[in-house]
């Protein structure tokens, strides 16, 4: 279906186009879309924008990956779904590792995924070969596999659109977490040492760029990030959207 870009919503149906494509083409799983919902109803209490709450978060992320010793992109079927070639962009501009992690594992789905990154210019794809397959402590099943090259040696991890039980499994296990999550008050955005409240569609473009940048002209001074003052400011901006919507 074509949308016109006059639409009122054309951002958010073309936002849905993607992940209805990417369930057909086997990326995404029917709960995959189920939790993009969840992430829509945040994204429109939140004005469908990148709040300067959110350039900040992207700013202390962009830090953190440039600085870390060995970043990884954790991939689930959204994520690649969305931005495949903004996941490649990244990897490249910071030295991030890609690897596909799934809650829902599926060894096709895997493939799938690692495909569509492949197509996008991805060269290594970790978390597909089973004989490097390890362990993430105090989770349970499939979940808590992880690659040995990837997420299990890494320091900082990107996981964005993750499960709470997950975040808080990979804080444990003494990762430092960054996360794209349009919900200030899910347990991953409040677990994380980084949320970026943003949709990924918007800020993955803007956390490239950052990168760039910092590259480019040095990192300058370290400004201090308080992940919780940061939620914090999303939750006021939410507040003061619903008084808005309710004044009108
Ligand atoms: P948690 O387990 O962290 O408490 P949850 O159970 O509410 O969160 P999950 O389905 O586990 O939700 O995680 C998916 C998260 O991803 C949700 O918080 C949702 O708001 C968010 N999300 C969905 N789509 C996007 C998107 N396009 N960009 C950023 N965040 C998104
Ligand atoms: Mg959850």
């Amino acid at each position: 279906m074509l949308i016109p870009k006059t639409h009122p919503r054309a951002a958010s149906l073309h936002i849905r186009e993607k992940l209805v494509h990417g369930f057909r083409d086997g990326l995404v799983v029917e709960e995959g879309l189920l939790a993009h919902g969840r992430g829509e109803m945040f994204d429109y209490l939140i004005g469908e924008k990148t709040s300067k709450t959110s350039h900040d978060a992207i700013n202390a992320a962009a830090r953190a990956l440039l600085t870390a010793k060995f970043p990884v992109i954790s991939v689930n079927g959204n994520l690649a779904a969305l931005c495949p070639r903004e996941i490649v962009e990244l990897s490249k501009a910071t030295g991030a590792k890609i690897e596909v992690n799934l809650f829902y594992a599926s060894e096709k789905r895997k493939k799938a995924i690692a495909q569509t990154l492949k197509k996008n210019g991805a060269r290594e794809i970790l978390g597909i070969d089973p004989k490097f397959a390890k362990r993430i402590p105090r989770l349970d099943s499939a979940r808590r596999i992880v690659d040995r090259r990837g997420i299990f040696s890494a320091d900082v991890v990107l996981v964005p659109l993750e499960d709470g039980d997950r975040t808080i499994a990979l804080k444990k296990f003494g990762k430092n977490v960054i996360t794209f999550d349009l919900n200030p008050m899910s347990r991953t955005a409040q677990t994380a040492d980084i949320t970026i409240v943003d949709n990924v569609i918007r800020g993955m473009p803007i956390l490239i760029g950052t990168c760039k940048k910092l590259t480019k002209n040095g990192l300058g001074k370290k400004s201090k990030f308080d992940n919780k003052k940061n939620l914090e400011k999303s939750i006021i901006t939410i507040r003061k959207n619903l008084r808005r919507m309710s004044n009108a």
